[in-house]
C-alpha cells in the first residue's frame, strides 16, 4: 500500500503525540510534589534563623492582672489566647515553649517568696527568653485605661534586638488589615515600665490584645470566637515573620 505524502506526515504527528503522551504519563510518577505555604517552613527549617517561639501568658494566680466591669479577668483571657496560638503554631511543625500553661505565677513554692512574688515571677519568664536558643518571645495580655473610650489592639516592642520591631509591626498591620481597619495605633519601642521586654536579648514583643476597660471590647474577648481570631492573626505574623527571617 502507498500512502500519500500528507496522510504520512499526519501519521507521524499522531505517533509523536502518542509518544509524549505516555512518557508524560510515566514521569508524572516521579514528579516532586509542589511545595504548599503551610509545609514552607519545615521545607527551609535549617535556613529559618528562629526555631522557637516563646508564648508569654501575662500575670496568673494571685496576679489577675486588668478586669472588665462585667468581671473578665486578664490572666484568664491571656492563657487562653496563648494557647490557642500555641496549638496552631504546633500543628504548623513549630516549636513552641509556654511560659505558663495554667493558671499561677512562676515563683518556687519554696523559697522565701513573701512581698517578691512577682518580681520572682518576672525574673523567671525572663530566664526562660534567656535560656531557649533561636527563639522569638511574644508576650499576650490585656490592656486597661480609666477612661473606658479607648479600644484598640497595640504592640510595644523591646529595644534590644532590632528583628523585634519588625514583628510587632507586623502584627500591628496585620490586625488592621484583618480585625480592626479602625485602629490607628502604632506600634511603641518598650520603656523600663515594661520589665520583660527591656531585659530580654532575643527578638521580643507585648501584645495588648484590647482593653477590658471598654465595655464593647471587652464583650468581644467573651467570645471563644474573637479570641480564635486574634489568635490566627497572631499566627499568620509570627509564621510571615519567620519565614522572613532566614540565615542566608
Ligand atoms: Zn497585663
Amino acid at each position: 500500500m502507498k500512502l500519500g505524502f500528507s496522510l504520512k506526515l499526519v501519521l507521524f504527528f499522531i505517533v509523536s503525540a502518542l509518544a509524549v503522551g505516555a512518557a508524560a504519563y510515566l514521569l508524572s510518577d516521579f514528579r516532586l510534589p509542589f511545595p504548599d505555604r503551610s509545609s514552607s517552613l519545615e521545607t527551609n527549617a535549617d535556613t529559618l534563623k528562629y526555631k522557637t517561639v516563646i508564648i508569654d501568658a501575662g500575670h496568673g494566680g494571685e496576679d489577675g492582672g486588668a478586669s472588665s466591669a462585667a468581671g473578665l479577668v486578664e490572666k484568664d483571657v491571656n492563657l487562653e489566647i496563648s494557647k490557642l496560638l500555641c496549638e496552631m503554631l504546633r500543628a504548623d511543625g513549630i516549636n513552641v515553649v509556654m511560659t505558663r500553661e495554667d493558671d499561677r505565677l512562676l515563683y518556687d513554692r519554696n523559697s522565701d517568696y513573701q512581698g517578691r512574688k512577682k518580681k520572682l515571677d518576672l525574673a523567671a519568664r525572663l530566664t526562660i527568653a534567656d535560656t531557649t536558643p533561636d527563639a522569638i518571645f511574644i508576650s499576650i495580655h490585656m490592656n486597661s485605661f480609666t477612661n473606658p473610650k479607648y479600644s484598640g489592639l497595640q504592640v510595644w516592642y523591646s529595644p534590644n534586638d532590632p528583628d523585634s520591631s519588625t514583628l510587632a509591626g507586623l502584627i500591628q498591620s496585620n490586625n488592621k488589615a484583618t480585625l480592626q481597619p479602625e485602629n490607628t495605633r502604632k506600634t511603641k519601642v518598650a520603656t523600663s515600665s515594661i520589665f520583660l521586654l527591656e531585659n530580654t536579648t532575643c527578638p521580643a514583643v507585648l501584645v495588648e490584645c484590647g482593653f477590658l476597660s471598654n465595655p464593647a471590647e471587652a464583650a468581644l474577648f467573651e467570645t471563644d470566637e474573637y479570641k480564635q481570631k486574634v489568635a490566627s492573626m497572631l499566627f499568620d505574623s509570627i509564621t510571615e515573620f519567620l519565614e522572613k527571617s532566614t540565615d542566608v
